[in-house]
Parts: C-alpha cells; sequence; structure tokens
C-alpha cells in the first residue's frame, strides 16, 4: 500500500511546557532533516533516541525553534512506519509554527485518527484495539480507563480470535462431510454443529454479559437526582463533586468541559444531569404527572431520590417512587441529624430491593455507604477480581447481539431435519459478524468513519 508521509500535533493544543509535532512515513526522516540542524543528521540517528537541535528555515536562514528530536525507525513504531516526534516549546504559535514548517517540506497534514488508523492498516493492531485507543483517550475513571487499556492490549481480539478459529475448525468439518457424504453423515454432522455451537453460544452470551458494566464505564452513568424542595439535592450533588478527586482531566485529547459534568465514584463515572434539570424535576411529578415524569426520568440510567428524615413522607414522595418504579433507584434519607418524623419503614417498602441509605450532607455523614450502594448496583460481582475484558462498545456489542442470533438459529436448525448445507450459512455468518468486530472484512466507508472519531494527531 502506498502511503504519503502525515504530519499533525500530537498534544492538547494550548498552552503547556512542551508541543509535539509527529510525522510518520517513509519521508519523515529525510523531511525532519530539511529542518534540523543539530550535532548530527536525523538520518545518522540511531533509532529510538532522541537528538538536541534547532529547526531552521533554509530560505531566510532563520531560526523557526529549539527541539528535542525523537527518531523511531520502523518497524518498532505507533504506526510500523518511520515516525519522528519533533518535541518544541509548547504553545499554540510554535507548536503551529514547526507544523507548518514541515508542511511546507512535504508532509501532509494527518487526519483526525490516521496516526492509529496506519497502526491498523499496518497490521500492528486489529480494529478492536484502535477503538480501545479512543476509549483511552476518552475514558473519565481510572477504572474505565484500565478496561480500555486491556483493549488496546489486545484482550477482547485474542477472546474473538479463539472463538473464530473454533467456528471454522467447524465451518472445515461441515465441508468435509458434505463433500463425502456417508449414509449416516447428515446426522452426525447435525450433532457436531450443535455440540460446538453451543460452546460457542455460550461464550458469545458471557462476553454480552460483561456489556452493561462495560458500557457504564465507557460511557458513564446518566444520573438525576430528583425529591422535593429543600431536602439536600444541591447538598448531595456538592458533596459528590467535593468527593470527586481523581477524575482524570489532563488526558490529551480530551476537553475539560467534557470531563467536568462527571463525577467518579469508585471508579464509576456519574454524568450528573444539570442543576437546571434537577430543579425542573422539583415538582416534576406534580405538574406533568406520572406517567409523563416517568417517560422523562427514562433517560437517566441512574435515580438518586433524595428523601427529607426530619419530615413525615408526603404525597409528592410517594408520587416520585411511583415515577422510578422499575428504574435503578437508590434511596437517600437525607438530614439524619435532625430529630427523625419519616416512616422508615414505609420507605423501605416503597422502595422495595433498591438500597435505602441515610445520610446528613450537612455533617458530611452516608456518603460512603451512598457510594458503595451506587457502585453495588452496577457492580454486584465486584470489577477489580474480574479479568477486566469487559465488553463496552456499542459497534462490538450490536455485532456480538447478531452473532448469537445466528448461533441460535444454527442449533435450533440442527434439531431439525434441515439441511446442514443450510445450517453452514448460519455457522459461516457467525464467524464472519465476529470478524467484524475486530475488522476482518470490514467495508472501507466504515474503518473511515470510526477513525475520524479520534482527535487529530492520535
Ligand atoms: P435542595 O433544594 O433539595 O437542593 O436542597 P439543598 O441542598 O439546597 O438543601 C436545603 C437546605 O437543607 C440547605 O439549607 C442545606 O444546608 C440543608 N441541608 C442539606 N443537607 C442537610 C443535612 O443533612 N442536615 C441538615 N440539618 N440540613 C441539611
Amino acid at each position: 500500500m502506498e502511503m504519503d508521509t502525515i504530519a499533525a500535533i500530537s498534544t492538547a493544543l494550548g498552552e503547556g511546557a512542551i508541543g509535539i509535532v509527529r510525522l510518520s512515513g517513509d519521508q519523515a526522516i529525510a523531511i525532519g532533516d530539511k529542518l534540523f540542524k543539530g550535532t548530527k543528521r536525523l538520518e545518522d540517528t540511531p533509532s529510538h533516541t532522541i537528538v538536541y537541535g534547532h529547526l531552521m528555515d533554509d530560505a531566510s536562514g532563520e531560526t523557526i525553534e529549539e527541539a528535542m528530536v525523537t527518531v523511531m525507525r520502523a518497524p518498532r513504531t505507533y504506526t510500523r512506519e518511520d515516525i519522528v516526534e519533533i518535541n518544541c516549546h509548547g504553545g499554540l504559535v510554535s507548536v503551529n509554527r514547526v507544523l507548518q514548517a514541515v508542511l511546507a517540506k512535504g508532509a501532509r497534514l494527518a487526519e483526525p485518527g490516521e496516526f492509529t488508523k496506519r497502526a491498523f492498516l499496518n497490521g500492528r493492531i486489529d480494529l478492536s484495539q484502535a477503538e480501545g485507543v479512543i476509549d483511552l483517550i476518552r475514558s473519565k475513571t481510572d477504572r474505565a480507563m484500565n478496561v480500555a487499556l486491556r483493549q488496546v492490549e489486545g484482550r477482547l481480539s485474542k477472546k474473538i480470535g479463539k472463538l473464530r478459529q473454533d467456528l471454522l475448525e467447524t465451518i472445515a468439518s461441515i465441508e468435509v462431510n458434505i463433500d463425502y457424504p456417508e449414509y449416516d453423515a447428515e446426522t452426525m454432522t447435525a450433532k457436531l454443529i450443535n455440540e460446538k455451537m453451543t460452546i460457542v453460544l455460550a461464550e458469545i452470551e458471557a462476553l454480552l454479559a460483561t456489556a452493561k458494566q462495560g458500557k457504564v464505564l465507557r460511557e458513564g452513568l446518566a444520573t438525576a437526582i430528583i425529591g422535593r424542595p429543600n431536602v439536600g439535592k444541591s447538598s448531595l450533588m456538592n458533596s459528590l463533586v467535593h468527593e470527586a478527586k481523581a477524575i482524570v482531566t489532563d488526558i490529551p485529547g480530551t476537553t475539560r468541559d467534557t470531563l467536568e459534568e462527571y463525577v467518579n465514584v469508585r471508579g464509576v463515572p456519574l454524568r450528573l444531569i444539570d442543576t437546571a434539570g434537577i430543579r425542573e424535576t422539583e415538582d416534576i411529578v406534580e405538574r406533568i404527572g406520572v406517567e409523563r415524569s416517568r417517560q422523562a426520568l427514562k433517560e437517566a440510567d441512574l435515580i438518586l431520590l433524595v428523601l427529607n428524615y426530619a419530615e413525615e413522607l408526603s404525597k409528592e414522595d410517594e408520587a416520585l417512587f411511583e415515577a422510578v418504579k422499575g428504574l435503578d433507584v437508590v434511596v437517600i434519607v437525607n438530614k439524619i441529624d435532625q430529630t427523625g418524623r419519616i416512616d422508615m419503614e414505609r420507605v423501605r417498602q416503597l422502595a422495595g430491593d433498591n438500597p435505602v441509605v441515610a445520610t446528613s450532607f450537612l455533617q458530611e455523614e452516608g456518603v460512603d455507604q451512598l457510594e458503595e450502594a451506587i457502585s453495588r448496583l452496577f457492580f454486584a460481582g465486584g470489577v477489580e477480581g474480574a479479568d477486566l475484558t469487559y465488553v463496552s462498545n456499542a459497534r462490538h456489542i450490536g455485532l456480538l447481539n447478531q452473532a448469537k442470533a445466528h448461533a441460535e438459529e444454527a442449533i435450533a436448525a440442527s434439531l431439525t431435519d434441515v439441511p446442514v448445507d443450510l445450517i453452514q450459512i448460519d455457522v459461516t455468518r457467525t464467524w464472519e459478524l465476529l470478524g467484524e468486530i475486530i475488522g476482518e472484512d470490514v467495508q472501507d466507508s466504515l474503518i473511515d468513519q470510526l477513525f475520524s472519531q479520534f482527535c487529530l494527531g492520535k
């Protein structure tokens, strides 16, 4: 495949101590040498070392920048091509000047995600690993980042690869039996398909079982805080935001704005529905009725329903319980520092299976238990102990669901007298669909669309 040399600013735009302009391609080192004047030429620099020097404009003889330049030769690089990274002073102007200079010497401005796309096209990583890179950049908590990292390392790819290998062997045995039909070949083959596909189906289901948690870690939980006026909703929000110490805000390529909406509750990213939204829900039930408020709340993945310990349960409180029926709810009984008037028996009864936590946001009591309850709701089995292969990507989940349907179809057909060459179509389709997860047989348009989600310079 013919590929030109691409360049982009690979660090976040804005003020910073250093900025990096990255080049990748056959001409990366030659283009670097057209600008770089140091103790040695980049061409003579050993791979994976860094040299100090200046970037010069040969026409005017002026110095463009002082720089440290890293040379990394193919194939042991991010893209598997020659890579040159120019570390210069941070700040929009200087990094941009360097970029313009390398473009003037023959590099082409990279499209978003093009470096990672090359890593994929050059076979260093597969599609699910590339998608892991996007998730890594966008991850909102350490826990989510660990999951993305496992995907980049290829854990999901390996599982999918193993499944596809099993399917391929099954397909091969079916082929053999079709080609050399003996008198009971059909029955034998149907039995084999049944056995093998039952195993494959179980593994697909096991992967899908991680999808809910995977999605939570990747995308966060849309969280609505509801309750009557003055029960402590804003205080709850403040205490959650205050507790959110470990939120990741300095990962390149992410903007602060998108991250600041999230609070990190034991590794679970919560996206709190904004204060305006909260105020609207204060009398949402009264205003629009139980049925419609239930619709409105459906968009939330998690509801924090706040009650006042110091007051008796009101009609509005009961209506709120009614509106959140069937959703994931944590019931918070706040102001336990005051004299209790609420009927806790009744609260527990209304809460049903949902956890009830007693708090005093004023005295910072119960916040730990609240966080525990939220985390338990989504990670009952615990996350740390699991092997961290989560399916979190909507595209993967969709493909797994389709693969599952075809596997089920094959199993069902294997129990009837459907001819095996017809059943084989479902087996093959299962194999193909799983292949799409790791990027085998995916169309160019999908690949372009996937990589365009990346930030520039990645
Ligand atoms: P919101 O209207 O539901 O958002 O309630 P706020 O969070 O604004 O709280 C209403 C009032 O209750 C404020 O004066 C808070 O300081 C107070 N408050 C909040 N939590 C507690 C608590 O646990 N104990 C006591 N005594 N007061 C609280």
